[in-house]
């Protein structure tokens, strides 16, 4: 798994030179988010990196990078885009979807405890009818 950027968009290691991938918002262009390697400069001299992508460019680029990850792991690269696609998804209502299934669940146990606490109840009253019955057949006898 790969940290997220500001956007939700996992920052994967930069495929030029393995260095950090920095995201940022275009002040010029409308805001549109941007992700660069964090050696990038507009000049390239020594040490320099010339990862630069428009966040859609980008997000094939974190496919491509999911993809290897899951081959490199033995899976099927084919799940490479839904897997990238889930971890950008990562703070979305999926992850509340699966707290509401916890809390279903806390809920569920609870009432299995009040469905075996109502059949003690209805056992105990059995019991005390039977008690009554022979009280009142003794009663009858004297
Ligand atoms: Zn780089």
């Amino acid at each position: 798994m790969h940290p997220l950027g500001p956007s939700g968009i996992p920052l994967i290691p930069c495929p030029e030179c393995q260095d950090e991938v920095v995201e940022f918002k275009s002040r010029k262009n409308k805001g549109k988010n941007f992700f660069k390697c964090v050696k990038f400069t507009e000049s390239l001299g020594e040490n320099k990196c010339p990862f630069f992508r428009w966040i859609e460019e980008y997000k094939q680029e974190v496919a491509k990078k999911v993809k290897k990850d899951l081959k490199v792991a033995g899976l099927d690269p084919s799940e490479g885009e839904n897997e990238a696609v889930r971890q950008m998804k990562h703070r979305s209502p999926i992850y509340d979807e699966d707290k509401t299934a916890i809390k279903l669940e806390k809920y569920e146990l609870k009432m299995d405890k009040l469905i075996v606490l109502v059949q003690l109840l209805v056992v105990l009253c059995l019991i005390m009818n039977v008690i009554a019955l022979l009280g009142v057949v003794v009663l009858i006898c004297k």
